[in-house]
């Protein structure tokens, strides 16, 4: 039997998704292709910049595929020769497809505004969140001039979670250390007039009161012009601070631009009713332009859509078209506190905490099996994650 050579570019949701599952299918030689050797489970990186442990959001691809027949090649895929059927690697290696699946997610934006690329904190793989990690415990047990103003940019999910929980992280270190002289500040900047402006307003009026409550600043209807060592300057006022972390922009992979695909006008790409954007080139999750493109659901929601037509196309039936699908929204701001929204459905506090995490572990059997994603989700405020001796004695006890 001659098998369908599929390749898929990106070892994150929708493509490693789409490799376990058709890895399953000996109609199919599947190749994965990552510039990176591991997973990164992007929901929990606030938790693990927050004091959580690198592997609550990180799996090495390895594990992952480690019992399955999928060709693994760690690269950057660079550019597409369509006539040949070959992607090119950075490093020069070819990699040639029937069907090329890509899924390469997003990339931080900066919009160019001065200083931020430079001065910034991203919170967008899991050595950003380690470095913002170690940084935010020197700043804080510091004996020379502390930074107590913690600013965060932007007010979508990421930046809302990591404020209520940058907060208990930080009291957490101030009680340890012994430093309840140290007033710490956190501001959460916002360029629309409303935090989580893509999501329903009576959610983010809950979630608004929720923050203020736990003591967070907001700066609504306020937009960043730069940053430099001391400062960020929002509507022409400096805001004083030594960690700045932006949560506020995304651009798409620029591998789409740079190979000449057809981009809709948010610069997602194109794709028919089968997220097909070429013959057999498969775009899915961040890089396509369908509605709920952005989220993890969506990219694992894609991944089995794709992989249920092109079995279904291997057995010589039609393809069947696309139908979006709303995702569930979580949104944690402190340990025990989180709001869900699913559709008009809506669940705020000590229940959605708890759905949250049972969401969060059951997301990691997704790649693993449980006895696997089990021990590795609940190895939760690990020795591994704490950064000092003090921390460790006090997380321990
Ligand atoms: C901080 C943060 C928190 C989030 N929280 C949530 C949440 O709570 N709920 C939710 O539903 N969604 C959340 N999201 C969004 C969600 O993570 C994304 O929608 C999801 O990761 C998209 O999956 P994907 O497969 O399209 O891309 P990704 O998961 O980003 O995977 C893309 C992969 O491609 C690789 N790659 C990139 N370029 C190349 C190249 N040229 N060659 C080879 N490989 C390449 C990347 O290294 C990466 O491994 C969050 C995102 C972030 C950044």
């Amino acid at each position: 039997m001659v098998k369908e050579k599929v390749l898929i570019v990106g070892g994150g949701f929708a493509g490693i998704k789409t490799a376990l599952e058709l890895g399953k299918d000996d109609r199919f030689s599947v190749t994965l292709l990552s510039d990176n050797d591991h997973f990164t489970y992007y929901p929990t990186l606030y938790h693990v910049a927050t004091g959580g442990a690198r592997v609550n959001a990180s799996i090495p691809l390895k594990t992952i595929f480690e019992n399955s027949n999928i060709n693994l090649s760690i690269a950057k895929a660079d550019s597409l020769n369509r006539k040949a059927k070959v992607i090119t690697t950075q490093d020069g290696k070819n990699f040639d497809y029937n069907t090329l699946v890509l899924a390469l997610g997003q990339v931080t934006n900066y919009f160019n505004i001065p200083g931020l690329a430079e001065l910034s904190f991203s919170v967008k793989s899991i050595d950003e969140v380690e470095r913002l990690k170690a940084h935010l415990h020197a700043q804080l047990v510091s004996n020379h001039k502390p930074d107590l103003n913690y600013v965060i940019v932007g007010a979508g999910p990421t930046g809302t979670e990591l404020a209520g929980s940058l907060q208990s992280y930080l009291k957490r270190i101030i009680y340890w250390h012994g430093l309840e002289n140290r007033p710490i500040h956190i501001d959460l900047v916002e360029a629309a007039k409303r935090i989580l402006p893509k999501m329903p307003p009576d959610m983010s009026r809950r979630i608004k009161r929720q923050l203020r409550l736990q003591g967070i600043r907001l700066y609504l209807g306020d937009a960043v012009e730069g940053e430099s060592a001391n400062d960020l300057l929002v509507n022409n006022k400096p805001i004083q601070s030594h960690t700045v972390i932006w949560t506020a922009g995304t651009a798409n992979n620029p591998f789409f631009s740079a190979n000449n695909f057809f981009l809709s006008a948010n610069h997602k790409v194109a794709t028919d009713v089968y997220l097909q954007a070429e013959p057999d080139i498969f775009v899915l999750g961040d890089n396509a332009n369908t509605p709920y493109s952005g989220m993890a659901q969506t990219a694992i929601y894609d991944a089995k859509f794709l992989t249920n037509n092109l079995k279904r196309r291997a057995r010589g039936r039609k393809f069947k078209s696309y139908v979006p699908k709303q995702p569930i929204t979580v949104i944690p701001t402190s340990e025990g506190w989180a709001a869900i929204s699913w559709g008009k459905l809506r669940i705020y506090g000590w229940l959605g905490w708890v759905l949250r995490q049972a969401a969060d572990a059951h997301a990691f059997h997704d790649f693993e099996p449980w006895r696997k994603s089990l021990p590795q989700w609940f190895s939760y405020s690990s020795t591994e994650a704490v950064p000092c001796a003090i921390c460790a004695q006090h997380n321990s006890n």
